[in-house]
């Protein structure tokens, strides 16, 4: 099964994911945590993306577009994937819907995780705090840039996913355990 989990900064996805990946043997393929990597690593492309991150706006689609390609190549995508932060605009979604159909591959659902954008900021200031500054992004102001970033750049791909006839929405405010629950049902309707 392959997935994509759409849904504004802060609304779970990462850890729905990882619940995702312990109970349906899915490999989580998140593109913030690739990026945050190549910044870790210091690479040519996460020396660029740095920059780009810490203001809150989307690297440029071809890096993005081009590490996700690679990393579907691999083995341990066979069995599925989960795609978390990554389309993110409607080129990006127009890549992949190109990528997969050349690799045979199918989109199974997108799940969009709905939030109010006022528990997404009571939500973000939260973990600012707790990761002591370790995510330079994670600021209440660069949090509001990525919020409008979220509604002007990938809140588009909803009617898109829609259109697809693969869009299923998530109330995302409800417990994290419910929130699986609800996943669970709309992957199996
Ligand atoms: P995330 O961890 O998914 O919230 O991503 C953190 C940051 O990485 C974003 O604010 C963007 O700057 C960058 N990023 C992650 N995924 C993408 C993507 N698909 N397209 C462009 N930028 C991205």
């Amino acid at each position: 099964m392959n997935l994509i989990l759409l849904g504004p900064p802060g609304a779970g996805k990462g850890t729905q994911a990882e619940r995702m990946v312990a109970d349906l043997g899915l490999i989580q393929l998140s593109t913030g945590d690739m990026l945050r990597a190549a910044v870790a690593a210091g690479t040519d492309v996460g020396r660029q993306a740095k920059v780009i991150m810490d203001r809150g706006d989307l690297v440029p689609d071809e890096i993005v577009v081009g590490i996700i390609a690679d990393r579907i190549e691999e083995p341990d995508c066979k069995n599925g994937f989960i795609l978390d932060g990554f389309p993110r605009n409607t080129a990006q979604a127009k890549a992949l819907d190109v990528m997969l159909t050349e690799k045979k591959l199918t989109l199974d659902a997108v799940l969009e995780i709905r939030v109010d954008d006022k528990i997404l900021i009571s939500r973000i200031e939260g973990r600012a705090r707790e990761s002591g500054g370790e995510r330079s992004d994670d600021n209440a102001e660069i949090l509001k840039k990525r919020l409008a970033v979220y509604h002007d750049q990938t809140a588009p791909l909803l009617p898109y996913y829609e259109a697809q006839n693969r869009l299923k929405v998530v109330d995302g405010m409800l417990s994290i355990d419910a929130v699986s629950e609800e996943i669970k049902k709309a992957l199996n309707a």
